[in-house]
């Protein structure tokens, strides 16, 4: 698909000059129409490089951020992937280009109908989603060969990291003690999980539980 925006073409450029190199990733940023996923108010920075804004005080991930842990995810069409997050579904829409299916889990049944609308509309038909908590990760869905999460824990999730398939990989925000965050890359082999720390990043909380409200 050819999209022509100067700020598209921009956005781009700019991933590139950051180090995103995977064409098959930047195809997918390029082709999944970010203001799409976000309300009216601030569709006309959808294409700018920073987070913005979705309804139940949550925010979408800045584009760099959303190519770089996809990135880091190394995906193919074969795979399985488990997002935990859904939000406003724009990570969980460019995972979609880029994987077999993905399963999406959010706390706010809100944010996810309100996203379900938005892979109907773009006509996307791999992604499967849930209300509940995707602490406990999709037990009837698991083993994934990938799984993402898009909200910040203390600690890994156990039940998520059972659930990844040997051979598999999980990127998640951590929070630390001082309240800093950075990405973790997580492997799985058969002697067990390697961590590998990446870049400092900023994301809301991961909270156990299904949110009441909404
Ligand atoms: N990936 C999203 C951005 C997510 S913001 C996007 O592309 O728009 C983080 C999301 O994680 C929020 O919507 C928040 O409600 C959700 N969340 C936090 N804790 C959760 C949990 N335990 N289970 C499922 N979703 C959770």
């Amino acid at each position: 698909m050819f999209n022509s925006d100067p700020r598209l073409i921009r956005l781009i450029m700019s991933l590139r000059n950051q180090g995103i190199s995977d064409t098959k990733v930047l195809a997918a940023i390029e082709r999944v129409p970010r203001a799409e996923f976000v309300s009216r108010d601030f569709a006309g920075e959808a294409l700018a490089d920073r987070a913005l804004p979705i309804e139940c005080g949550q925010t979408i991930s800045q584009p760099y951020i959303v190519a770089y842990m996809t990135q880091q995810l190394a995906l193919n069409d074969r795979l399985k992937v488990l997002e935990v997050g859904t939000g406003s579904g724009y990570q969980a829409a460019v995972l979609s280009h880029l994987c077999r299916r993905v399963y999406t889990i959010e706390r706010y049944r809100t944010l996810l109908r309100a996203a379900e609308a938005r892979f109907a509309a773009l006509g996307i038909t791999n992604i499967t989603s849930m209300a509940g908590d995707g602490m406990k990760g999709w037990p009837a869905q698991a083993p994934f060969d990938r799984i993402m999460v898009t909200a910040a824990a203390g600690s890994v999730p156990e039940k998520l990291a059972d659930q990844l398939k040997i051979g598999g990989r999980m990127i998640l925000p951590l929070t630390d003690d001082n309240g800093d965050q950075s990405l973790l890359l997580v492997e799985r082999d058969s002697d067990g999980f390697i961590e590998k720390p990446l870049i400092p990043v900023r994301f809301v909380p991961l909270v156990p539980g299904i949110a009441k409200e909404m």
